[in-house]
């Protein structure tokens, strides 16, 4: 896959509640990794929302849900207990999502990584030639510098996207950056 291709997500959404399920569900989806910082908690809370919560205890009735998050396991654990979790895995490095894939059981092509950073989360499901989606990440502000870090090497490699990949970036990464 050529470079500036693997930074390219499947779909974008403005966040999770408003992908489309269904389709994923056609598409023959069987697990969804979700990434837990910004995605589904902010860096600044430490539980889930209850709308957040009752949401994916919904999506568990059709789908494996699994996290998979670069943070520590004191703050998955406490976050997300109720759902298989990988901690510290480092992506865009490809041992987690590998582990995450080995936990739920199916093809990779049965499965979707739903995160909110292009350099970790599209990059490593790319590279594994998994599916990602790319949402909006829940507040900006309250980002560690490691991430503001790699907020601003994706904003370069995102210039690139829009250089060679012009319909893409319109579609699925200019709505995330704006
Ligand atoms: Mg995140």
């Amino acid at each position: 896959m050529a470079f500036y291709k693997k930074f390219i997500p499947v779909s974008y959404y403005p966040n999770i509640f408003d992908i489309d399920y269904q389709t994923l569900t056609k598409q023959g989806v069987k697990s969804l990794f979700f990434d837990l910082d910004n995605t589904i908690i902010a860096y600044d809370e430490q539980k889930m929302s209850e709308k957040t919560f009752a949401f994916l205890k919904e999506l568990q009735k059709d789908f494996k849900i699994i996290i998979v998050s670069n943070s520590q396991k004191s703050r998955v654990k406490l976050a997300a207990d109720q759902y298989p979790y990988v901690h510290f895995a480092k992506k865009p490095l490809l041992f987690g999502l590998k582990k995450a894939v080995r936990m739920a059981g199916f093809e990779k092509d049965e499965v979707v990584l739903i995160g909110d950073q292009v350099m970790t989360d599209v990059f490593g499901a790319n590279r594994l030639k998994i599916k990602s989606i790319l949402i909006k990440p829940i507040k900006k502000s309250s980002d560690k510098w490691i991430t503001s870090l790699n907020r601003f090497f994706a904003k370069c490699i995102l210039k690139g996207v829009k250089k060679r990949y012009p319909k893409a970036y319109k579609e699925l990464i200019e709505p995330y950056e704006n």
